[in-house]
């Protein structure tokens, strides 16, 4: 360690501050001086060593009694010998207000009390007395040096020139000669060193009792401790008890320190614990929109750096949390009985369904007891998956008779319907009706008088009349694929492509269920046999839609031109004639019939 005296302060400074991080040592100034001395080799200073030796050599040069053992107590302490101090002291205490012999000090205090110094009013003499009567009025073994201290004082200081001064003098001499901070400690004229002392003793008390035992709560031991040497503080009247002091002072700031560590650790612990619980939580509600919000606040309020406020705002964070969380419990049990009462009814009627059907009802008495006690979801739900796979084949009867009820249904309808087209062919048999109901074109007694009229014309006229039987394919076939309305839908659908490519003259009647005639005035075979086709190209254009789904339509076609005075019928039946060889050939074409 000497070989470090001659190092660089600064390094020497460094190693000062690891020494006191590696020892865990508080860096008061005590501590940093100490180790400092330590790691530089050189000797430690007494704080404050030589200013107490000035105020010794003062004190024995004005003493009126205990000079010599001042002086002793002066030569101890240069010389650093403390068992030479300690007998001093016990000399100057032990026999403290025996030493004082107060008829002398009162005659001095009287005494330099008239004499005017400069720089002392009486109002600062009588200060100083004050000062020394507050502190060791109580105490008479220190109050006759303390006093003896303070007269010493005055006769130090300098006779004023003028001798006895007035008040209004001093007052000024006052003011102009009063001392710097720096000064007032140097001479300390107005502050006896045992008033600095008692002072200060009361300022580690009052530090001790309020700044440091309230602090101790959780620690009761410690708090005991602090407590005890603040008795011990006021007591302390020597410079032996207080060194006691001084070392109890630091064994205490120690455990402190340690505890406060203890404390961090147990901070750092809990707040760890807190995150994972927080994190565990939030995988738990992460399909909560509002939760995982909320735990992310408290998350990012531990994550900073965590005080009062923020433990505050955590905490009243995580409430909510806790209440939202209890609340989506509850509703989560209330689902999953729900959702048992269910199954467990389904199950009851599907036993009650199958009691006729034997072997089924022991199964679903097992399935009833296993469902009853489950006690998660997920549970329940394999429960539930074994059980619909054994009820496939009952789905299976369900299913039948479900259809049947359908079917049942369906005819009910479809007599309806039965009975409103009857009412229809009431009306049309009436003779009444001239118009097709479904397809809007003529009907057969439309059509009826649709020739005579246009062949009357015709003979008349003599032009060209031609008729076209057309007879959709295959309709039976898109009546089972699609059903019946989809043929009827088809039906229309011709109807209009059929009315709206040909001309406004051409009569277009329906003639049977599939089938439809064309009438077409003056117009020769061949112009009839391209109106058809024209129609044809227009089917493959104008899809018929059903649900969505494009259809062609195509129909056979026979063409035949009216023979004068030939009779309706026998025009009919050569077109009819035609389709066939249509129908014949392939089907989606026209067919000019023959003679
Ligand atoms: P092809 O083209 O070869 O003549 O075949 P197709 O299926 O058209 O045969 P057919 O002419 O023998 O059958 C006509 C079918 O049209 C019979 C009937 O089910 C159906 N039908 C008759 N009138 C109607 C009706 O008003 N609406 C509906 N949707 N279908 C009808
Ligand atoms: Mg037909
Ligand atoms: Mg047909």
């Amino acid at each position: 360690m000497s070989t470090r005296s001659t190092a660089n302060p600064t390094d020497i400074a460094r190693e000062t501050l690891k020494v006191l991080a590696t020892r865990r040592m508080l860096p008061t100034p005590e501590n940093y001086q100490k180790v400092y001395h330590e790691v530089a080799g050189t000797a430690p200073e007494a704080p404050g060593l030589e200013e107490l030796q000035m105020i010794v050599r003062r004190l024995a040069e004005h003493a009126a009694t205990a000079k010599r053992p001042l002086l002793s107590l002066d030569r101890a302490l240069g010389e650093r010998q403390w068992a030479k101090v300690e007998e001093a002291l016990a000399k100057l205490s032990g026999g403290g207000s025996d030493t004082v012999s107060w008829p002398d000090l009162i005659r001095e205090l009287l005494k330099q009390w008239q004499t005017a110094h400069s720089g002392l009013t009486t109002q600062r003499k009588r200060e100083g007395v004050e000062q020394v009567l507050i502190h060791f009025g109580s105490d008479p073994a220190m109050l006759g040096p303390k006093l003896q201290a303070l007269v010493a004082s005055w006769a130090q200081s300098p006779a004023a020139p003028g001798g006895s001064l007035t008040e209004g003098e001093a007052l000024a001499a006052a003011v102009e000669a009063t001392p710097s901070p720096a000064q007032a400690v140097r001479a300390a004229p107005q502050a006896p060193d045992g008033a600095v002392a008692g002072m200060l003793r009361d300022l580690v008390a009052q530090t001790l009792e309020q700044g440091v035992v309230p602090r101790l709560v959780r620690f009761p031991d410690l708090a005991d401790g602090a407590r005890s040497l603040v008795a011990r503080v006021r007591e302390a009247t020597d410079v032996l008890a207080l060194q006691g002091l001084s070392k109890e002072l630091k064994a205490l700031w120690v455990r402190i320190e340690l505890r406060g560590e203890d404390d961090a650790q147990l901070l750092a612990s809990v707040l760890s614990l807190l995150r994972l619980l927080l994190d565990n939580v939030a995988e738990l509600v992460s399909d909560d929109q509002w939760l995982a919000g909320q735990i992310d606040v408290v998350r990012k309020v531990m994550t900073g750096e965590v005080d009062r406020r923020s433990m505050f705002e955590a905490e009243r964070r995580f409430k909510e949390v806790l209440y939202k969380q209890g609340t989506l419990k509850k509703s989560l049990d209330e689902a999953k009985s729900t959702f048992k009462h269910m199954i467990a009814t389904f199950v009851d009627r599907l036993g009650q369904m199958a009691e006729s059907t034997s072997g089924y009802h022991d199964k679903i008495s097992a399935y009833s007891e296993r469902i009853s006690a489950t006690e998660t979801i997920h549970q329940l739900s394999s429960v539930v998956h074994e059980l619909m796979a054994d009820t496939r084949g009952m789905q299976l009867d369900i299913a039948r008779s479900r259809d049947e009820l359908i079917e049942t249904r369906r005819q009910v309808d479809e007599a309806e319907r039965k009975v409103h087209e009857l009412e229809l062919e009431l009306e049309r048999v009436s003779g009444l009706v001239r118009s097709d109901q479904l397809t809007g074109t003529l009907n057969r007694r439309g059509l009826e008088d649709a020739f005579e009229r246009e062949l009357a014309r015709a003979a008349r006229s003599g032009a060209a009349l031609s008729l076209a039987l057309l007879d959709v394919d295959h309709f039976k076939r898109l009546n089972d694929r699609y059903g019946h309305q989809a043929g009827d839908a088809a039906l229309v659908h011709l109807a209009r492509v059929v009315q709206e490519t040909l001309r406004p003259v051409d009569v277009v009647a329906r003639y049977g269920g599939e089938e439809f005639i064309i009438v077409m005035p003056e117009t020769p075979a061949a112009q009839a046999v391209k109106a058809m086709t024209r129609l044809q190209r227009e089917l493959t254009k104008r899809f018929f839609l059903h649900n969505q789904e494009r259809l062609l339509i195509t129909f056979s076609a026979g063409v035949a031109q009216w023979r004068a005075d030939e009779p309706v019928d026998a025009l009919i039946a050569r077109a009819d004639q035609a389709v066939y060889e249509a129908k014949e050939h392939g089907r989606n074409r026209v067919v000019l019939a023959g003679a």
